[in-house]
């Protein structure tokens, strides 16, 4: 499955302020280290993130804020979080250019 540049760009928006996202979902991924979880063991007090009142999720597994929950409508799966990844490399690639 090919995932476009908009698409990855849209996904990438769900990894920020996603706390009601993810408590909706099922199974969430991690793009930083590609680590997949379930929703239900993330722990409130240890992997969300409080900033000035936008809850974002961190990774159970790496603590990036760069996580996606499958209630987003995004596939959570090893070839998505692949395509997230470079996405993810690239932006910043960017940035640091400028
Ligand atoms: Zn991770």
């Amino acid at each position: 499955m090919y995932f476009d540049y908009e698409m990855l760009a849209s996904a990438a928006k769900h990894s920020v302020g996603n706390y009601e996202e993810i408590i909706e979902s099922h199974i969430c991924g991690c793009y930083h280290c590609r680590f997949i979880f379930y929703a239900r063991d993330i722990d409130p007090e240890k992997n969300v993130v409080a900033d000035e009142g936008v809850f974002t999720v961190a990774c159970l597994y790496c603590g990036n804020e760069t996580v996606i929950g499958d209630y987003s409508g995004y596939p959570i799966t090893d070839e998505f979080l692949d395509a997230m990844n470079e996405y993810a490399l690239f932006i910043n690639s960017y940035k640091k250019t400028r």
